[in-house]
């Protein structure tokens, strides 16, 4: 079994909780989508978490906007990459650890292709920053050109939207109430949304991640205490007051 996670964003509460729920399975790989940092209050510990624990992470726009640029991000995604970037790079005594994140975020892959299944944080189309949302499925030329960057795969695994749900090749989204909970793969590709941990959008407030065994997918939705994040938030001074405000709205 596979624990797949998305969009951390530096929240170590909602990771934490999430850790909880895995390590209670008998999970054989736990890979992550990207997004590991921006807009939280701890990229340094949840990093750290994320290189222990995770086979290995692809790399979200957040991290290409802190080794690149941010030119793209919204202000208040900028003012976060920026003070995430000054974090990663503290004082003489946490230089050795400083240099293993940017390493490791140097060394993220923008895809992974892995037995049936190909792993992107965006899309197919653009693995970094491109966004599927609900609303896509009606397009049929979108959804035919992903569905076309495949490369054999029968079902790809995103992240990015912090909206969780299935695409079918047919055209339908189906959110994980819709499809109560489990998705199992039929013959039909599938495009799965595993939405984020660390700052989920469909106004659900948990942490959602997936389960996976290679038939079925199994969205999960975790409590953990965003109160505290969001008073860590506040708490460095800097970071907008509306990504404190956003966790207790799921928005
Ligand atoms: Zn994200």
């Amino acid at each position: 079994m596979i624990a797949f996670l998305s969009d951390i964003h530096s929240n170590t509460e909602a990771l934490g909780a999430v850790f909880e729920v895995i390590d209670r399975e008998k999970v054989d790989r736990i890979l992550c989508l990207g997004d590991i940092i921006g807009y939280g209050p701890e990229p340094r510990e949840t990093l750290r978490t994320i290189m222990q624990r995770c086979e290995f992470s692809l790399r979200g726009n957040h991290e290409e906007g802190a080794l690149l640029n941010a030119s793209d991000f919204n202000p208040r995604a900028r003012v976060a990459i920026d003070w995430t970037k000054k974090q990663l790079t503290p004082p003489a005594c946490q230089r050795q650890e400083s240099f293993a994140f940017w390493n490791y975020l140097d060394k993220l892959e923008r895809s992974r292709r892995d037995g049936d299944m190909l792993l992107v944080h965006g899309s197919p189309k653009d693995p970094v920053r491109e966004y599927i949302v609900p609303k896509d499925a009606a397009d049929r030329a979108k959804l035919a050109e992903w569905f076309s960057l495949f490369d054999g795969a029968k079902v790809c695994f995103v992240g990015h939207s912090h909206v969780p749900g299935v695409y079918l090749e047919s055209g339908r989204y189906l959110s994980p109430q819709d499809v109560g909970g489990t998705f199992e793969l039929g013959s039909e590709r599938a495009i799965v949304n595993i939405g984020s941990v660390g700052q989920p959008r469909d106004g659900d407030t948990r942490a959602s991640f997936v389960f996976f065994d290679g038939k079925r997918v199994r969205f999960e939705r975790v409590t953990y205490a965003f109160e505290k994040t969001m008073a860590k938030i506040r708490a460095t001074g800097v970071l907008p007051e509306y990504l404190a405000e956003r966790l207790a709205n799921g928005r």
